[in-house]
């Protein structure tokens, strides 16, 4: 199962991986700030996108 965490506006994928892992640190190992289009983020106001990708687990 993959998590993955992506940029409202943009749809930029800011984390994905197989932890689930808290805002705070998704946010600032991207500088609080997407990658992609530039918008600011912060851990208040920042709705975390979870997809759970399906695999080949079922
Ligand atoms: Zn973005």
């Amino acid at each position: 199962m993959t998590y993955e965490v992506a940029c409202r506006k943009c749809g930029a994928t800011l984390y994905s991986g197989f932890e689930l892992r808290s805002p705070e640190d998704i946010l600032r190992v991207s500088e609080y700030r997407c990658k992609r289009c530039g918008v600011k983020l912060t851990a208040q106001r920042f709705d975390v996108h979870i997809r759970k990708l399906d695999g080949t687990f079922t």
